[in-house]
This record gives C-alpha cells, sequence and structure tokens, in this order.
C-alpha cells in the first residue's frame, strides 16, 4: 500500500487515479488546508471503488506512525505541502514549518517505521533562472524565495539521509515543470481557493467570465513573441510520471533526481490561443509590467526521465486547454455554487 500525503490536492488526485488504473492499492493523508473532502467522492467515481484517507497533519509524526504500521505501507508519494511563492514570502515560518519540518516528520516516522521508499514533489523553481535552456538535473540549483528554499532544503534533507543510510532508501526526486489541465473526466482539478497566480487557472476563470481580463505580465522578453515561456505539463502525464518513478524505485536503491517536463516551450499568448481553441471563446488580455521575480523562459529536457523511468509526456497543449476547459466549466464552477 501507497501513502499519498497531500492525495486530495490537485497533483495528488491525478496521481491517485494513475495508481489505481496501475491497480496499485493507496491511502490519502491530507488535512484538506488546501483541498476538500469532496474531491474523495469524485476520486470514487473515476476509479469505481472507494478511495481510503485518513484525515491528519504529515507534522504529526506519531500519526504518521501508527498510519504506517496499520496500513502495510510501503512507499509513500509525499505532496503535502504550502506551494504559493507570494505567500511563502510574508509568512516564511510558516511554509518552512509545513513543507520542511512536515518532511522532516515524515521521514522520520518513515525511517522508524522501516518505510525507505520516497517519491518526493520538487519543483523546477530551483534552477532559478537557467543559464541555458532546456534544463537539465545537473544544472546549478538556486532560490529567490522560501517556497523556492523549501523546496531545496528538502532536496538537502533527503540526499543526506539517502547518504546516511546507503543502499537502504530509494528516493525521487522529481522536478516539475508547471503542471496544468485536468482529468478528462471533468470531475477533478485544480480549485485554487484565492485568485489564481497561476496563468492557467487564471486564464480559464477569464474565459469563464469570473474575471474581466488577463494581465500578460511583459511583452518585452527575449522570446518568440516576447511573453514568458514556460513548459506546461499536463498533470495525468506528471501524475504517469509518479508510478513510473515507483517502479524504478522497486529495481533501483539510492537517491533518483530528475525533470518531469515536455522539453515543449509555449509563451503566455499561444496558451491564450488555446483556451480560444478550446472554449470557442475569446480570451480578452491587457499586456501589463513584469512580475518581478519572473524568468523570461524555462523548460525541461525531458531525457533522462525518458532514459531511466521510460516515461514521456504524451499529452499535446490542446488537450491540456480543453481538459482544463472541461473542469472550469463543469464542477470548478459548480463547486462555487
Ligand atoms: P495542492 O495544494 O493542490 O495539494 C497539496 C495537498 O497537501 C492539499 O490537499 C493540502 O490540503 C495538503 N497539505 C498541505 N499541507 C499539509 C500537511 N501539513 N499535512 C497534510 N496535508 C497537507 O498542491 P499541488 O499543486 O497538488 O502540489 C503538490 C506538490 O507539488 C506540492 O509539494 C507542491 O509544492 C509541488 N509542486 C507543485 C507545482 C504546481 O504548480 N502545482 C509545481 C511544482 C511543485
Ligand atoms: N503570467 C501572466 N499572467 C498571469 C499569470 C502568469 O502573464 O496572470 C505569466 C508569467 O509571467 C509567466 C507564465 O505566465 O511568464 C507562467 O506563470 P505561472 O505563475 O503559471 O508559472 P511560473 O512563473 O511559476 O513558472
Amino acid at each position: 500500500m501507497i501513502l499519498v500525503t497531500g492525495g486530495a490536492g490537485f497533483i495528488g488526485s491525478h496521481t491517485c487515479v494513475a495508481l489505481a488504473q496501475a491497480g496499485q492499492p493507496f491511502l490519502i493523508f491530507d488535512n484538506f488546508s488546501n483541498s476538500r473532502r469532496s474531491v474523495l467522492d469524485r476520486l470514487a467515481q473515476i476509479t469505481g471503488a472507494p478511495v481510503p484517507c485518513v484525515e491528519g497533519d504529515v507534522r504529526d509524526e506519531a500519526l504518521l506512525a501508527r498510519v504506517l504500521a496499520d496500513h502495510a505501507i510501503t512507499g509513500v508519494i509525499h505532496f503535502a505541502a504550502f506551494k504559493a511563492v507570494g505567500e511563502s514570502v510574508a509568512q516564511p515560518l510558516r511554509y518552512y514549518d509545513n513543507n520542511v519540518a512536515g518532511t522532516v516528520a515524515l521521514l522520520r516516522a518513515m525511517q522508524a517505521a522501516g518505510v525507505r521508499t520516497l517519491v518526493f514533489s520538487s519543483s523546477a523553481t530551483v534552477y532559478g533562472d537557467p543559464a541555458s535552456l532546456p534544463v537539465r538535473e545537473d544544472f546549478p540549483t538556486s532560490a529567490t524565495n522560501p517556497y523556492g528554499w523549501s523546496k531545496l532544503m528538502m532536496e538537502q534533507v533527503l540526499a543526506d539521509v539517502d547518504a546516511s543510510e546507503p543502499g537502504q532508501w530509494r528516493i525521487a526526486r522529481l522536478r516539475y515543470f508547471n503542471p496544468v489541465g485536468a482529468h478528462a473526466s471533468g470531475l477533478i482539478g485544480e480549485d485554487p481557493q484565492d485568485v489564481p497566480n497561476n496563468l492557467a487557472p487564471y486564464v480559464a476563470q477569464v474565459v469563464a467570465g469570473w474575471r474581466e481580463a488577463l494581465s500578460v505580465y511583459g511583452n518585452d522578453y527575449p522570446t518568440s513573441d516576447g511573453t514568458g515561456v514556460r513548459d506546461y505539463i499536463h498533470v495525468c502525464d506528471l501524475a504517469e510520471g509518479h508510478v513510473a518513478a515507483l517502479r524504478y524505485l522497486r529495481a533501483h536503491p539510492g537517491l533518483l533526481t530528475v525533470n518531469l517536463g515536455t522539453g515543449r516551450p509555449v509563451s503566455v499568448l499561444e496558451m491564450v490561443r488555446g483556451f480560444e481553441r478550446a472554449s470557442g471563446r475569446p480570451v480578452p488580455y491587457r499586456i501589463a509590467p513584469r512580475r518581478p521575480g519572473d524568468v523570461a523562459a524555462c523548460w525541461a529536457d525531458p531525457s533522462l526521465a525518458e532514459r531511466l523511468l521510460g516515461w514521456r509526456a504524451s499529452r499535446d497543449l490542446d488537450s491540456i486547454c480543453t481538459d482544463a476547459w472541461r473542469w472550469q466549466d463543469g464542477v470548478a464552477r459548480s463547486l462555487r455554487g
């Protein structure tokens, strides 16, 4: 049984579907600080079986110890964390506590229980402003905000834990590029509680008429059309990457670090056009100043993941936008009443 911390969240819920598809039993562990309990029913609808869940906080080591033992957990996929960059600048202690202390508590509980297989959610944010593109795993890492530092710190903690008991741990540090889209059923997707910071959910809300227009942060970058360029990966592709990482770890002890991206650069305006095609509606936008801290462009070299995991992203920009729009137009709207 695989424990999925943060399994009710955006990436975690899609990974649960991928685990179910792979025939891998799992147990969600989530405190619902950034998700809804109704995700469990919608996951059950997709997978055709009840979805087991323990409500709890990863900083609660005693509870984790009980869960690891009671459910014969053999590995953990660890999504539980806070993820808003701006909020991390305003509330660094809250972020370090939840993300770093939460991961340390989880690792302590795992070590005590003899569970030493872990798939960890890292981020392309650890590459900062890359000197060249596409980004490879051996590029230097850096951070410019507490969220990014929390990811780098957790990566370091994992490397140190692996080194302290050589050959005992099986750890994957997965560096996600920009996860977007939603499950094709339209039943699960990204459900930001506040004004979205990220491009895709913001555009989806503009298309839905919840917001007037998109602010395009800068059109004077040295990119194809002057707008920022990213590597947007369909969340279902990303989810399948976790199943592939678990499979890899079964055969390979040690520490794995891989990019999960598509290798496909997409500009802000290309994303806008994608949503226009998917919805058949125009996306009003205005050009705004650059957003502080943004890099011009970042996209992955995904070849290591393909070579080691036998995994590659297969869904294109149109399916990303179509699936995101189906979710936005259906359940996301009904959740807001
Ligand atoms: P999310 O907020 O949708 O999901 C996180 C889940 O963890 C939520 O269900 C939340 O309730 C839960 N959680 C948070 N703190 C917890 C705690 N202390 N104990 C138990 N549960 C807790 O976020 P997501 O987009 O699914 O991201 C998942 C992971 O991937 C995070 O670690 C995030 O930093 C990382 N990541 C996300 C992105 C992205 O753009 N979404 C990019 C790179 C990395
Ligand atoms: N972006 C934008 N308007 C928005 C949100 C984002 O123009 O309302 C741009 C942003 O400047 C960047 C790209 O979209 O070039 C992706 O931003 P996002 O926050 O989704 O991802 P990140 O910057 O964290 O990679």
